[in-house]
């Protein structure tokens, strides 16, 4: 793999590792956010017998912790490795632009390069290297 293709995957191994671990570090074993954003904006954050509702925080931590729940959290790093096995250190097919701007729908990606959707899926996650 190029270099800028190893610091790229080792970077969104980091950021993912990282986001799972915080994620699980919460303490809070279930957030109920139900159909929090759809309905009744209530919202249960509860740690073995203790519980916090939506009710007795700022309504905008609420909001924010409806939408990044651990639960979340973890379910979006699991899909983001599910890309990343898809897309990383193999021969595969991706939409590109060349230099033109002219969006191939089939550029060839050997493993060692990172393809669009590696860039933009670390670029989601702070790489500074931004996208294509
Ligand atoms: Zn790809």
């Amino acid at each position: 793999m190029s270099a800028r293709g190893e610091q790229l995957l080792a970077f969104l191994e980091s950021a993912i590792t990282a986001r799972e671990k915080a994620a699980r570090a919460v303490g809070y074993d279930t957030i109920a956010a139900g159909d929090y954003l759809w309905g009744t904006k209530y919202l249960l954050l509860r740690r073995g017998d203790e519980s916090k509702a939506s009710s007795e925080m700022d309504a905008d931590l609420a909001d924010h912790l409806a939408l990044h729940d651990p639960e979340s959290v973890l379910r979006r790093c699991a899909a983001d490795r599910k890309l990343l096995e898809l897309h990383a250190g193999r021969m595969h097919s991706c939409p590109a632009k060349d230099e033109t701007g002219y969006l191939d729908e089939w550029t060839h990606f050997g493993g060692a390069y990172a393809c669009p959707v590696l860039e933009l899926l670390a670029e989601g996650y702070g790489w500074p290297g931004g996208a294509l």
